[in-house]
């Protein structure tokens, strides 16, 4: 049960904005310049479907143009709202800042219920949606790039882009107008794993850092830490993969809509995915315990819990009950300001959104980059890689054999040196260095100012104060 005094999405977003604005010495009227939403367009029509006409309503809110062009996915949900758009719009404006894309903030919905619909019909609304947007430059490449979000996907994304490119046929440039396509319609390989993997490496570095660990009162490495996941989405079902196969974490819980999952020895991921896609939840898994109150598994004990679904389930009603020492934010917005604050008193870590889930559009704006100098990532210098790595390997084995050393390789070496990175190694190349740098940037923030008590603080400190010099730089 929310709680009456709970505020908004849109609130607790402006509630911590303040907490951090507090401790910046910015221009007089900059702050309220920087807070408040540019403009948010409304938009219904009517599309026909099975003999009758449909009404829907979206939205396409854009948050800062401090830089172009804006960015944002579109989510396609029940619950979309004005507040909830401009909410998630501010938090992309912050989110880019905080992890050096060079865009500014926006986001989109559609209030719908895919599942109501079929794929034919699916492709009719999203072409009007996108067809409205686009004739207002609110799709465009050097303007408003959007990307999927909760409910679409690259399937939704390749429409985007088509029906974009048939209003600008001459436009060269056509396919950086969305994000997060498939990669046979100008995608980038490690986009659909990209959030996931965000916050695989956010963890890891985390991990790294001896005095927030110390803070979450935390030891160790993530093998055999227990993490419960809130959502086996695409953000919450490649976190929870790659931190049981890679980093030896147990899944402990699985929280979706129908239920819980429960298993101290760690679940096996890929059966639960497959589970819920074969029969829409996890109602009736056989190799778990299964809690019908599946909301109640957030409370459990565990070393590290994961949100990756909405925003506001850690809030007034349940927050001083959270046992989790650490928190990671892969949804937008899963912890309200109440909730944030009791939980901040209890000394809980909670990684923040903006940065424990950028690694989404990390990828994006690799994407757009690919899709402006129309050439795959890696094109140009893998074989020439790989051949001054294979000088290297016969000079070794020559002078081996020349000066009788009886130098052997180990086993495997010889076939990992010399293969040059492919765009998907290149792409988690650059979405583990973003990861880290961005983390080490907002970590100096928390550990060396006495007046900053917490990572989400020190994220928007960091993020307000980028936005800041850009509008400083044009003068503004
Ligand atoms: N929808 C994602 C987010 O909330 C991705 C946005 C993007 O790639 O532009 O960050």
């Amino acid at each position: 049960m929310k709680n009456d005094k709970e505020p908004s999405f849109r609130e607790s977003v402006d509630m911590m904005f303040n907490r951090a604005v507090a401790l910046l010495d910015l221009p007089p009227g900059l702050e309220e310049k920087i807070r408040v939403c540019n403009a948010t367009y409304t938009v219904r029509f009517g599309v026909r479907l099975r003999g009758k006409i449909e009404t829907f309503t979206g939205y396409r809110s854009v948050h800062s143009e401090h830089m172009e062009p804006v960015k944002g996915g579109i989510r396609f949900a029940m619950g979309v709202n004005q507040d909830e758009v401009e909410a998630l719009a501010a938090l992309m404006t912050y989110k880019c800042a905080l992890v050096e894309a060079p865009f500014g903030g926006s986001k989109g919905g559609l209030r719908i219920d895919p599942r109501l619909y079929d794929e034919h019909e699916l492709e009719l609304i999203t072409r009007r949606f996108a067809y409205e947007l686009i004739k207002r430059d609110l799709i465009d490449p050097a303007q408003n790039v959007p990307a999927p979000d909760m409910g679409t996907g690259e399937r939704e994304m390749a429409w985007i882009a088509d029906q974009y490119n048939r209003m600008n046929t001459s436009d060269i440039n056509s396919k950086a107008c969305v994000t997060g396509k498939p990669l046979n319609a100008g995608g980038i390989a490690g986009r659909v794993e990209a959030t996931g993997r965000g916050v695989q490496y956010a963890l890891r570095e985390f991990f790294r850092d001896e005095r927030g660990l110390a803070k979450a009162g935390l030891t160790g490495k993530l093998d055999g830490k227990r993490v419960i996941v809130q959502g086996l989405g695409n953000v919450g079902y490649h976190a929870a993969k790659f931190l049981s196969e890679e980093d030896g974490s147990k899944i402990t819980g699985i929280i979706e809509h129908d239920g819980g999952l429960v298993d101290e020895n760690g679940l096996n991921v890929e059966a639960v995915r497959a589970w819920i896609i074969e029969n829409g939840g996890v109602t009736g898994y056989p190799d778990a315990t299964y809690v019908e109150k599946g909301a109640a598994v957030i409370e459990n004990e565990c070393d590290i819990l994961v949100p990756a679904a909405l925003e506001g389930v850690i809030n007034l009603s349940n927050a001083d009950r959270i046992k989790a020492p650490l928190i990671i934010e892969a949804a937008n917005g899963p912890v309200t300001a109440g909730a944030d604050d009791i939980m901040r008193k209890k000394g809980i870590v909670i990684i923040p959104d903006m940065y424990a889930n950028a690694g989404g559009v990390t990828v994006s704006y690799f994407e757009w980059v690919k899709n402006l100098s129309h050439i795959r990532f890696g094109r140009m210098q893998r074989r020439q890689e790989e051949g001054r790595h294979q000088l290297v390997v016969d000079e070794l084995e020559r002078l081996s054999s020349d000066k009788g050393l009886g130098w052997q390789l180990s086993p495997g070496f010889k076939e990992k040196y010399l293969r040059g990175a492919d765009e998907l190694e290149l792409v988690r190349s650059g979405l583990d260095d973003t990861m880290r740098i961005s983390y080490q940037t907002m970590r100096d923030v928390w550990h060396e100012r006495d007046d900053v008590e917490d990572l989400r603080t020190a994220a928007y400190i960091v993020a307000i104060s980028k936005v800041a010099a850009s509008y400083r730089a044009k003068g503004l």
